[in-house]
């Protein structure tokens, strides 16, 4: 699969530094912020630096340093968001997962009940 990555998305803005954001964590290789609309009390998204553009590109074509980063990050983002009592990771992906920016992005969201993890039908 050929990933053609679209440098004008709203995340890469983001990264440039050409729009704000509230930065709940940075690394090296990754940031995480909070989603400008949340869905549950802790909604935020954890990106990686690099150009990609969805998961499976990030999981094929990233660097292991660059991979283990971000997983880390992850973990750092549920323990200072204090998700003790559990979350939810998503990432969508291209048309079916409805994915609205083409800049891989993990979802965690938690702070109350997620119910079930997709409706029916
Ligand atoms: P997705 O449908 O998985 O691509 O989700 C994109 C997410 O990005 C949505 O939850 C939006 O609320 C969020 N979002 C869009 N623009 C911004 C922004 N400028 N800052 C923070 N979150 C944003």
């Amino acid at each position: 699969m050929r990933f053609d990555y679209d440098d004008g998305n709203i995340f890469a803005k983001i990264l440039r530094g050409e729009i704000p954001n509230k930065t709940f964590l940075e690394t090296e290789h990754t940031l995480a912020f909070e989603d400008i609309a949340p869905q549950a009390p802790v909604h935020m998204l954890v990106i990686p630096k690099g150009a990609y553009v969805s998961y499976d590109h990030f999981a094929r074509d990233a660097s292991d340093a660059e991979i283990i980063d971000f997983n880390r990050t992850v973990a750092a983002v549920c323990e200072k968001a204090g998700v003790e009592e559990g979350f939810r990771a998503i990432t969508n992906a291209r048309a079916h997962g409805v994915q609205e920016v083409p800049h891989f992005h993990v979802h965690i969201l938690g702070g109350r009940p997620l119910g079930r993890m997709l409706e029916r039908g």
